[in-house]
């Protein structure tokens, strides 16, 4: 198996390279928790200008991948965004088809999804509810004459009516 690391033979001994040319550049050998950082991310990019000395912590941050990410177009505002890989596969998955680059997109694009097909249910009675208002009757009466909504419809009907 091809290490992780290109080693090279120094007095007699088996050497990280990285780590043996950082000491040349410091000219002193390199404490244990320094640790030499590869800057391009290739291990066996060993220049000078690729080579960096890091802590363990900063070491550790700098190799947490960054999470793939997907470009999406918000279902609200239409701009750019992006969303975690992983989320999207789930979403698309369970069947969550809309996107929303904020919450307060969100909100509004659920409300408004809500609203149009709660209206196009109402709208099926819509005949029925116009010919009541012409007639003049009230909501609760055109909805207890139709006997197949609420006055509640007939309210939903009229404040979403275009
Ligand atoms: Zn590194
Ligand atoms: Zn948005």
């Amino acid at each position: 198996m091809q290490s992780e690391y290109k080693h090279i033979m120094y007095k007699g001994k088996i050497v990280l390279e990285h780590r043996k040319i950082m000491e040349d550049i410091i000219k002193r050998p390199l404490e244990k928790e320094e640790l030499v950082h590869h800057i391009d991310g290739n291990p066996w990019n060993n220049n000078i200008e690729n080579l960096k000395i890091v802590t363990k912590e900063e070491h550790m941050k700098l190799h947490k991948k960054e999470p793939k990410t997907v470009e999406l177009i918000c279902d609200t505002c239409k701009i750019k965004f992006k969303r975690l890989l992983r989320m999207h596969k789930y979403k698309t998955k369970n069947k969550y088809k809309h996107k929303y680059c904020s919450k307060k997109c969100c909100i509004i694009g659920t409300e408004k999804y809500l609203t149009g097909n709660k209206y196009k249910g109402t709208s099926k009675f819509a005949k029925i509810i116009e010919k009541g208002l012409k007639k003049g009757l009230t909501p609760y009466a055109i909805a207890k004459q139709s006997g197949k909504f609420s006055k509640g419809t007939v309210y939903f009907y009229l404040k979403n009516k275009k």
